[in-house]
């Protein structure tokens, strides 16, 4: 791994995250918090913590790195990169990886596109890869919980089942998109306990500190905290090309035009951002625009690649 020894160790990071922090103190608060499930409504949206973790699985971070939120979408990052390592290409059969230009949980496209979900990143495209992800290894959700718990070296991550049975009791249009692409044939799992490992899969709750260690196989071209390979270098590159291009909803323009790395969002107010052979960033702070990403996740982002460079453009 000869990019491990090129890249700056995390501790480097500290002064730019601090920079960050300060300048952007008056943004945590702006937007409000995801308000579908009551959970997740009464986090203070003026929360803010922001991590960066190095090749090497070391991590700094500011504010509120280390308390643990709800991941939301960015566990779909994750879905998908354990179905692509047991099957690798055999997926997009069953979804794109085409932005959609609409709102993250939308239906308007699967009709006139054969109930193939636009991309992996789209609740109706999330729901074919746990799908897969079941058929795979016979129980998702607790595949997924393992490898976030391995590659973050957190033990202590755990489902909120709380804000499990919340999604459940508030899932009416996941079910229709997870019963509709069934119709199709692009979701084979019955739908009502593919939806429940769907719902605790979005529930798993990390601090910003686990999710970039979490994301690290991402900068370190597919392979994982403790050397071995979960992807290859391609596979690895085309992940990072999905979270690029539709990574925030129909935001993925935006952010790839202010902060220009691959990055995937979820409604907890959480973002993961990768440098390719650098570095992996996660900020959070509960207060979402109108697309459903982090006013000052997204701010505090654009001011990292700005301040450092580190934009893949
Ligand atoms: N649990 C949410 C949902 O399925 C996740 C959406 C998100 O983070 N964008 O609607």
């Amino acid at each position: 791994m000869p990019f491990a020894h090129d890249a700056p160790k995390a501790g480097t990071y500290l002064p730019v995250l601090e920079e960050i922090a300060a300048e952007i103190s008056a943004m945590p608060g702006r937007g409000r918090s995801a308000d579908y499930i009551p959970a997740l409504a009464c986090v203070d949206p003026d929360r803010f913590g922001m991590a960066v973790a190095d090749l090497d699985g070391g991590v700094c971070g500011v504010g509120e790195w280390r308390t643990p939120f709800s991941t939301q979408s960015i566990t779909k990052v994750f879905a998908l990169a354990l179905v692509l390592a047991h099957e690798s290409g055999a997926l997009w059969e069953h979804v794109g990886r085409e932005p959609s230009g609409n709102p993250f949980n939308s239906l308007v496209q699967l009709e006139y596109e054969n109930g193939v979900p636009r991309n992996p990143f789209i609740n109706a495209g999330a729901l074919v890869v746990t799908d897969r992800l079941q058929t795979l290894t016979g129980d998702a959700s607790a595949d997924l919980l393992d490898f976030l718990r391995a590659e973050s070296g957190n033990a202590e991550i755990g489902f909120d089942l709380e804000v499990a049975a919340s999604e459940a009791a508030h899932g009416d249009r996941n079910a229709a998109l997870a019963h509709f692409i069934a119709s199709y044939g692009h979701i084979r799992q019955p739908v009502p306990p593919l939806l429940d490992h769907y719902f605790r899969q979005c529930s798993i709750e990390m601090n910003c500190a686990d999710l970039a260690l979490a994301g690290g196989f991402l900068a370190r071209h597919g392979v994982r905290a403790d050397g071995s390979r979960l992807l290859s270098r391609s596979e690895a590159k085309q992940v990072n090309a999905v979270m690029m291009t539709c990574g925030t909803y129909d935001a993925a323009g935006e952010f790839a035009y202010r902060v220009g790395l691959p990055g995937k969002s979820g409604v907890g107010g959480g973002i993961v951002a990768v440098v390719p052979g650098r570095c992996t960033v996660c900020v959070w702070s509960p207060g979402l625009d109108e697309r459903g990403n982090s006013v000052a996740g997204v701010a505090a982002l654009d001011r990292f690649t700005t301040l450092t460079g580190l934009s893949v453009f």
